[in-house]
């Protein structure tokens, strides 16, 4: 008895979000809308971590490319002292 009391207790509660009454609390639109509010926030939480790997993922494909171009000019550099070294060497065996 007391099962049941509390069940029609329960069918007799109105929608806790529009006020229908006797919606056991909760009415199928609104109950529908949750589940259409949860779809969204899953989908934008999934998104969401799209972007963000995406975005890591770009960070580091630009870091390493400005860590190859700061390679290349530094190795440029490099041979550019190179060559230096080797002209002022055969100048000095040279004199
Ligand atoms: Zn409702």
């Amino acid at each position: 008895m007391a099962a049941e009391a509390a069940e029609e207790a329960r069918q007799l509660r109105s929608c806790e979000d529009c006020g229908l009454p006797e919606a056991a609390g909760l009415c199928p639109a609104c109950a529908s809308r949750r589940r259409v509010d949860g779809l969204v926030r899953d989908a934008d939480a999934v998104y969401a971590a799209y972007r963000r790997r995406h975005n890591r993922r770009t960070k580091e494909a630009a870091e390493q490319a400005a860590d190859a171009a700061g390679l290349r000019t530094a190795e440029a550099l490099l041979g550019r002292l190179l060559d230096q070294l080797d002209a002022a060497r055969r100048r000095a065996s040279a004199a």
